[in-house]
C-alpha cells in the first residue's frame, strides 16, 4: 500500500519511491521464506495463543536464523531510506540491531542522515569520508551498526540516534520529532500519520496513532486531523489494555467487541464510549508529564522540510495548519 501512495521514506527521506523496491516487497520476503525453508517461517505467533500470527522468521541461505522477525518500518527505514534493495542486507543490520537491543527504526534514520552526510562536499573537522556509509552500499552499513557495540568514534554517535547525528554533521534533513526518529510512513502523502508524529506525546512514533489503513484520501489535510485523533485514542486505549496493536485489524472498527470482552471478565458494565474515554485520560497524562519535562506546542511541529520540500514522485507537502494541530486536544 505504502509502495502505491509514494510514501516509503527513500534515501533520507529524500523521496517516496525506491527503484527496484519489489527486490524488498512483501510478496519477494514471503518468497524468498518459502523457498529457503529451514528454521524459515511467513507467519508465526510472537506469543502464546496469538490467532493473528503476523510474525516471521527469515532464514539464511543455509536454512538458519538470520533474523526473526523482519517487518515492515526495518524495510522501509534500514532499507529504502540507505537506497538499499537487499532482504538479506537488510536482515543482517536487523540482527544486528537485535542482538544491540536497538531499535531498527532509530538506527535506519540515523544511517540515512549518516549517507546524506556523506555525499556532502564537506564534513566537520576530523571526519574520514571514507569510514562514512554511503546509500546502496551494505557491508559498510553493516560494518557501522556493528561499531555501535564496540563503541567507535563513528558507531557511537550512529548510537546516539538521529538527530545527534544530524547535529554532529549539520544535515537539515533530520526525519524526528521530540527526539524520535519517525517510522515508515511519510507525512507528506499520509498526512495523517504527520498529524499524529508532530502531536504525540512519544513524538514520531507511528504506533502512537497510524491513520494509513483507514479508507480515506491520505493526502487531503482536511481528513488528517480527525483521523489522527480516533487513531491516538484508540492506540492509548489499546495499550493500557495491554492489547497488540495488530488486534485493531481485526476488532478496532467492532469497539463493542473489545468492551463486550472486558464486561464479561471483570462483570462490568462500561458505557459504549469507554475505550475513547480511557485512551483520552492516558493521552492527557502523557501530555503533563511532557509539559512537565520543558515540552511545549512548538514541539508538536514535524521538521520544516516536510511542508518545503516536495516528495517526488507525488510532490506532496505536509501542509495541514498549526492552528489544527493545536486545536487535536482542546
Ligand atoms: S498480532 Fe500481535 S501478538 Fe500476534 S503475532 Fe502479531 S504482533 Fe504478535
Amino acid at each position: 500500500m505504502i509502495l502505491c501512495l509514494g510514501g516509503l521514506p527513500t534515501r533520507n527521506f529524500s523521496a517516496g519511491q525506491l527503484q527496484g523496491v519489489e527486490a524488498i516487497s512483501g510478496e519477494a520476503l514471503h518468497d524468498l521464506i518459502m523457498a529457503r525453508g529451514g528454521v524459515g517461517t511467513p507467519t508465526e505467533a510472537c506469543m502464546d495463543g496469538c490467532v493473528i500470527q503476523c510474525s516471521n522468521i527469515v532464514a539464511d541461505a543455509q536454512g538458519q536464523l538470520a533474523v526473526a522477525p523482519l517487518e515492515f518500518e526495518t524495510l522501509g527505514l534500514c532499507g529504502a531510506n540507505l537506497g538499499l534493495a537487499s532482504l538479506d542486507g537488510i536482515a543482517r543490520i536487523n540482527r544486528l540491531c537485535n542482538d544491540l537491543g536497538l531499535d531498527t527504526i532509530e538506527v535506519g534514520a540515523a544511517l540515512g542522515v549518516m549517507m546524506e552526510a556523506a555525499e556532502s562536499e564537506t564534513l566537520p573537522n576530523g571526519i574520514d569520508r571514507a569510514l562514512l556509509p554511503r546509500f546502496g552500499e551494505a557491508e559498510r552499513t553493516a560494518e557501522l551498526v556493528e561499531e555501535i557495540g564496540w563503541g567507535t568514534p563513528l558507531g557511537a554517535l550512529l548510537g546516539r540516534g538521529v538527530v545527534a547525528v544530524g547535529r554532529a554533521f549539520g544535515v537539515r534533513r533530520i526525519p524526528a520529532v521530540k527526539g524520535q526518529a519517525m517510522s515508515a510512513y511519510d507525512p507528506r502523502v499520509i498526512k495523517g500519520a504527520g498529524v499524529t508524529y508532530a502531536t504525540s506525546p512519544q513524538g514520531a512514533d507511528h504506533t502512537a496513532g497510524l491513520t494509513v489503513f483507514a479508507p480515506a484520501n491520505h493526502r487531503d489535510s482536511a481528513n488528517a486531523v480527525a483521523l489522527s485523533r480516533s487513531s491516538q485514542l484508540q492506540r492509548a486505549a489499546y495499550d493500557a489494555l495491554g492489547l497488540c496493536v495488530f488486534n485493531l485489524g481485526a476488532i478496532g472498527p467492532r469497539p463493542d467487541v473489545a468492551l463486550a470482552m472486558l464486561n464479561e471478565a471483570y462483570g462490568a458494565d462500561l458505557p459504549a464510549d469507554w475505550l475513547t474515554t480511557l485512551g483520552r485520560r492516558v493521552i492527557d497524562a502523557e501530555r503533563a508529564f511532557d509539559r512537565a519535562a520543558g515540552f511545549t506546542d512548538a514541539d508538536d511541529r514535524l521538521p520544516e522540510f516536510f511542508a518545503h520540500k516536495p516528495l517526488p514522485p507525488t510532490d506532496s507537502r505536509f501542509d495541514v495548519p498549526e492552528t489544527e494541530l493545536d486545536s487535536i486536544w482542546s
